[in-house]
């Protein structure tokens, strides 16, 4: 999937781009909102390692102990549901004031959401509740393959986490968005018009063209391209279909087209399995590492249950090296997707004042610092984006 979350303000002192419809005011509201989006991320990250560590070396063990005493516990199994039970929830409310903070405080604060606390709260109950049971099923499926597969268990697992992601590429626009947003075919026939034109050849059927209800919670606007195969579709946002006129709207449909015809999201998942390969090799090494060095021989047959905190945090680690590769080639298919949808299209005004409004709409930063983007942002500062339309 490849969302169009925020596009950066344009900059006003660069004479190429329209700086008449955005003030200093806005400029240095939008400055601010992302000084804090990008504080309250590294607060969390470090948060996130912190909690981790102190699970992993401190407090497993003991745990892991205890579990041990209580009666119904006696398998591994049943020992690693309680444990990644605890280590979960207990995680969620460390970080709950933190995820208030950015979730709900600071997006009224800057008047980007129209969220009620008490629907903020549902959701957010919703979605760590749903990440739980996921959680849960996903940790038991691998240590599973730890205690059946022994040494080779990461291969299996890097096989698994291929299949998966293949699977939650077909499901999610079907049936995990909908769990969250209401969403359903786009009835408007200037635009489908516009659509079965730039989508004729690509394989992408104008079918597939969905509005996303998001202006409930959100003033920020957004498109996607979503799914695998039959479910594959385009996803645009009310907010983006209501404030943008039909040639802007169809200037962000043919980038979402040039997702689609790059083939970005098979890429990506084929990347994917790149990264998680290496990533279960690491925690397969890591793992014979701290176990060993805590009870002097490594039983994979036997794993104990104390270590998922450890595993927890050798994964979040991983992530946080290998991101930024990540966005590094995310930024590359934006790039494709811009040009794509600037050939396709020829409407060169209609893609500037599109990025300008979005980035106006979602309050991006301006000029975010290049060590910024590169560890951080997966889709190019909006300066950048507009510069490439006079090079095509
Ligand atoms: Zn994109």
């Amino acid at each position: 999937m490849n969302a169009e979350e925020s596009s950066p303000l344009p900059n006003a002192e660069d004479p190429t781009l329209p700086s008449d419809d955005l003030s200093d005011a806005q400029l240095a509201e939008a400055k601010e909102y992302n000084r804090r989006e990008l504080f309250c991320d590294l607060a969390d990250r470090g948060l996130d390692l912190a909690y981790l560590s102190g699970m992993a070396f401190v407090l497993a063990k003991p745990i892991d102990t205890w579990l041990e005493s209580l009666p119904g516990l006696s398998t591994l199994s049943a020992r690693l549901a309680v444990m990644y039970v605890i280590v979960t929830v207990a995680h969620a409310m460390v970080s709950f004031p933190l995820s208030l903070y950015s979730g709900h405080i600071l997006e009224h604060q800057f008047q980007m959401s129209r969220q009620t606390f008490g629907a903020w709260l549902r959701r957010y109950l919703k979605r760590n509740g749903l990440t739980v049971a996921f959680g849960l099923a996903l940790t038991q499926g691998l240590y599973w393959m730890i205690w059946l597969c022994g040494p080779n268990w990461w291969i299996v697992a890097a096989a698994g986490y291929f299949v998966l992601s293949i699977v939650l590429g077909q499901l999610t626009p079907v049936l995990i968005l909908p769990l969250f947003y209401k969403i359903e075919r786009l009835e408007d026939e200037t635009l489908a018009d516009r659509f079965s034109r730039l989508s004729e050849g690509t394989g992408l059927s104008i079918e597939g063209v969905y509005r996303m209800q998001m202006s409930d919670e959100t003033v920020k606007a957004n498109a996607m391209l979503a799914g695998l195969g039959k479910t594959r579709r385009v996803i645009m946002g009310d907010t983006l279909l209501e404030g943008f006129s039909p040639e802007e709207i169809e200037v962000i449909f043919a980038h979402e087209v040039g997702h689609h015809v790059h083939h970005h999201i098979r890429k990506l998942i084929l990347t994917g399995l790149i990264y998680s390969t290496a990533g279960f090799y690491l925690c397969d090494r890591m793992l014979a590492w701290w176990v060993g060095s805590v009870q002097g021989h490594v039983d994979y047959a036997e794993l104990p249950v104390y270590t998922l905190p450890f595993l927890t945090l050798v994964m979040t680690i991983f992530s946080m090296f290998v991101q930024p590769l990540q966005n590094g080639m995310s930024r590359y298919f934006e790039v494709q997707s811009d040009t794509y949808a600037l050939t396709s299209t020829g409407l060169k005004d209609a893609y500037r004042s599109a990025f300008t409004k979005l980035a106006k709409l979602n309050k991006a930063d301006p000029n975010p610092h290049p060590l910024e983007v590169f560890l951080f942002h997966s889709h190019p500062p909006i300066a950048d984006r507009l510069a490439l339309a006079d090079r095509v």
